[in-house]
């Protein structure tokens, strides 16, 4: 724990990562600083070198590449729920993002931050892990691309080094007839981190599910999808009993990967209803 420390603000990429090598744990990255600002109030920050990145180019953008988008690490909650190439190829995405915090925390807090804080509540985790989002983390002379679900240790511990940066999410588009969901179950309506949220991505081909994925924050150690509800879902004609049945393996497996806690009574039935909603929204299944 230190009360005092140093703070730089590189304007390239290189900058960035030369700092990062030569500091190692030493130095801590800060974007919009919404999450770590608390850490910094409560004097529980242990780095003596705060890194912006804010000033750095690279690492602010969103892009449409063939099939694809990516986005930068910087790229602000509110920048997510203006852009067409989000909200036309992941609204999942868009939706995940509009529901963070507030007006302020949208317009600072970055996806980058988001997914590098770890917190079991983030809105945009679950929305990524649909989507099937690759995490490019770069550092002094090479990089990795890991899928978003490999990047989690536990919640708030990432496999992130600290001469890493994230400089880039990628994922495919989702556009053409694929439909989704994001659904957050919040103590308040506003500044409220989310106790729970849900996000599904279905794909159908006429009457048929041909592909649903599904991902509940707060809900498992590590984000994830809900393989078990996915399978019972696929190629299926979606009928009430069917999300009916799906709904309850989601709130089982989350049993099953969390193990049971003082909590489990009230997420059960929550996580199961919210799923259910989703569900019933995706597949378009009126009750
Ligand atoms: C009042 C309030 C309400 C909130 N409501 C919500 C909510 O509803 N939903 C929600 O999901 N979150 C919420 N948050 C949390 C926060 O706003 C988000 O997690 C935000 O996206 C974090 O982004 P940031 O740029 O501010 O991150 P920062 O605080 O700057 O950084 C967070 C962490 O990420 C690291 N980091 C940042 N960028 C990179 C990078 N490119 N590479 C490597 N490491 C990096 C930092 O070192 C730090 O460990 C809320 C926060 C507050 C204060």
């Amino acid at each position: 724990m230190r009360s005092e420390f140093s703070y730089i603000c590189p304007k390239s990429l290189k900058e960035a990562l030369e700092i990062l090598t030569d500091y190692g744990k030493r130095a801590r990255v800060i974007a919009g600083g919404t999450d770590l600002m608390t850490e910094i109030r409560e004097g529980k920050l242990e780095a003596e070198l705060l890194v912006d990145i804010t000033r750095v180019p690279e690492l602010r953008f969103i892009r449409e590449e063939g099939n694809q988008t990516s986005l930068g690490p910087l790229t602000t909650h509110a920048e997510l729920v203006s852009s067409m190439p989000i909200m036309r190829g992941a609204p999942v995405l868009g939706r995940a993002a509009h529901s963070v915090g507030s007006v302020q925390i949208r317009n600072i807090g970055t996806i980058g931050g988001n997914i590098v804080n770890a917190s079991p509540a983030a809105d945009t985790t679950p929305a990524l892990v649909v989507l099937g989002a690759q995490v490019v983390l770069e550092r002094r002379g090479g990089e990795r691309t890991l899928p978003i679900t490999d990047l989690y240790l536990a919640p708030y511990r990432t496999v992130i080094k600290p001469q890493e940066l994230v400089t880039k999410i990628t994922f495919d588009k989702v556009s053409n007839g694929w439909s989704s969901s994001f659904i957050k179950l919040a103590r308040r309506k506003a500044l409220a981190i989310a106790r729970m949220n849900v996000a599904v991505l279905a794909k159908m081909e006429g009457k048929r599910a041909k592909e649903v994925r599904i991902s509940v924050g707060s809900s498992t150690p590590t984000p994830c999808r809900m393989e078990k509800a996915e399978a019972l879902l696929k190629g299926t004609v979606p009928s009430a009993a069917i999300i009916e049945e799906a709904s309850q393996a989601v709130a089982q497996e989350m049993v099953e990967r969390s193990g049971v806690r003082s909590s489990t009574g009230y997420k059960r039935p929550a996580v199961q209803g919210l799923v259910k909603r989703a569900l019933q929204e995706v597949l378009a299944i009126n009750q």
